[in-house]
């Protein structure tokens, strides 16, 4: 039996998936479960914790059930996950004192909005790389310590524990022996200095998170102990952690500086690699950790876009002009160019490098000549003009790639990539191997453990991709962008 798979669970927003792959990049074993989401008010999201768990147990068990048939064994975890979801638990019975608060969630925007008022944006800007906004978890964490009863109290004891869903997952796998993360996912929790790599003592005050419910911070590929024999059935090392959109830029091996991954899911997340260089960026975009090995901090710089694949899902079930997102691209394919009409997918707000949460999405530049085939074409392009806007910023920064890696479900649609090179004026890459995320998680497992040596070694396994060239001429392109930077500023709130 061959104890060399490595097994990523990638803990997603969505649905969780487990992952076997071979040391090459194969996939040996995939088992993946969807759970509910929790809407409890307006601008809230919710996990139930328990859930999240139930569900990497049933995905791990199978697929180390499926590996076990095929005469396989496993060489090491490795654990990614949905970033800034928080968890406070119970150490004493490893029970969850309220649901995940999920990334998305808006319920401290208020909170937000007073401290950015009271303390300005350079101070935190400087330490964590992030702005005073509810995504990230410090606000979420003083949330539940201050509305569920006795929770303070029992922080004051030493009894509560925070983590990002990393974080309670390894508590959980372990058997509650170890509480820890990795520096990723702590440099979204806007506690965490990445330049001195360490919890910050006046940002936990300034947020009223005490600092006794922090995780030890790791490097993303090394000890994070061992799974418990009753919880996985067997005794397996945890050897690699990271937030998703860092294990995808791994997963598509943005080892350099100037590396650029995107990723196009529900929203999109842009990141790209700047090396040892931590980027205050003056164009409203995040600094954040893009993983730290023996030590070694590598730091990016990131952007997200809203609304992306869920502007398609708006075409399908907002006004029912598709069944599938799938079948966007053929819809689209059935007109020439967008004539003119514009879709400004602002459905909540507007994020990097707009952060206009005020916003509200419009259709522009209708005219009876326009069809329903000019609105998919318009809303694959404005996934495509808010990435262009995004690497306009990057670039501002002084950083200016030369091809862009995809990734994600809107990614398999060729029409909207052909647009998003034409866009950029830019090669857009698509490798085979559509788990990036996991895939990321599993080099990290195999760094961890010793089946890779280096990044070097990740990088030289044979990945065949598709690649979209930019076909589009120089003044078009002008014109296109031109209209919609128009159409942007007649929906933006101020
Ligand atoms: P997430 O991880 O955020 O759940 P996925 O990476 O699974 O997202 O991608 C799903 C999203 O991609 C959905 O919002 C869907 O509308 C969009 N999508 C899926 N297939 C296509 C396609 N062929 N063309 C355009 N959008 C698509």
């Amino acid at each position: 039996m061959a104890d060399d798979i490595l097994l990523a669970i990638d803990q997603g927003t969505s649905s969780t998936r487990a992952i076997g792959f071979t040391p090459d990049g194969g996939l040996a074993a995939l088992e993946q479960q969807s759970f509910e989401q929790i809407y409890p008010g307006p601008g809230w999201v919710e996990h139930d914790a328990e859930v999240i768990w139930a569900t990497v147990m049933s995905t791990a068990r199978k697929v180390l059930q499926l590996l076990g048939e095929a005469k396989r064994g496993v060489a090491a975890i490795g654990i990614t996950n949905q970033r800034e979801t928080t968890i406070l638990w119970d150490r004493r019975s490893g029970a969850p004192i309220y649901n995940a608060i999920v990334w998305q969630d808006r319920r401290t925007a208020d909170r937000c909005r007073q401290l950015a008022a009271d303390h300005g944006e350079a101070d935190i800007g400087r330490k964590t790389g992030l702005r005073f906004d509810p995504y990230f978890s410090a606000t979420k964490i003083a949330w539940i310590l201050d509305r569920v009863p006795g929770a303070r109290e029992a922080a004051k004891a030493g009894h509560i524990a925070f983590g990002t869903v990393d974080s309670f997952l390894i508590w959980r796998l372990t058997g509650g022996r170890l509480h820890l993360t990795d520096a990723t996912n702590a440099s979204r929790t806007a506690l965490y200095d990445i330049g001195k790599g360490r919890w910050d003592e006046a940002l936990c005050e300034m947020f009223s998170v005490p600092m006794n419910v922090l995780p030890e911070v790791r490097d993303s590929a090394g000890d994070f102990g061992h799974s418990d024999l009753r919880v996985l059935g067997q005794s397996l090392p945890i050897r690699g952690v990271a937030g998703d959109q860092q294990a995808a830029l791994i997963g598509q091996a943005c080892f350099a500086a100037g590396d650029v991954k995107s990723t196009y899911g529900t929203g999109a997340f842009l990141v790209l690699n700047t090396a040892q260089r931590l980027v205050v960026s003056k164009n409203r975009l995040l600094g954040t950790i893009a993983y730290r090995l023996n030590g070694v901090v590598t730091y990016a710089l990131e952007g997200s876009i809203l609304s992306a694949g869920s502007a398609v899902q708006w075409l399908r079930d907002g006004l029912g002009l598709i069944s599938r997102a799938s079948d966007i691209e053929a819809l689209a394919a059935a007109a020439p160019h967008s004539g003119g009409v514009y879709l400004v997918p602002a459905f909540t707000g507007l994020g990097a490098p707009y952060w206009d949460p005020d916003a509200r999405a419009a259709i522009l530049g209708l005219t009876r000549a326009s069809s329903r085939a000019e609105i998919a074409r318009a809303t694959l392009d404005s996934v495509a003009y808010q990435t262009y806007d995004l690497l306009d910023a990057m670039a501002a920064d002084g950083l200016r790639p030369e091809t862009l890696k995809v990734d994600g479900g809107m990614s398999q649609n060729d029409l909207f990539l052909q647009r998003l090179a034409d866009v950029l004026g830019m090669a857009i890459r698509r490798p085979a191997n559509a788990e990036s995320t996991a895939f990321g998680a599993a080099c990290l497992a195999g760094l961890g453990c010793g089946v890779y040596g280096s990044l070097r070694e990740i990088a030289a396994l044979r990945r065949s991709e598709t690649r979209f060239e930019p076909a589009l001429g120089a003044r078009d392109r002008e014109i296109q962008i031109a209209g919609w930077r128009d159409a942007l500023r007649r929906v933006r709130s101020a």
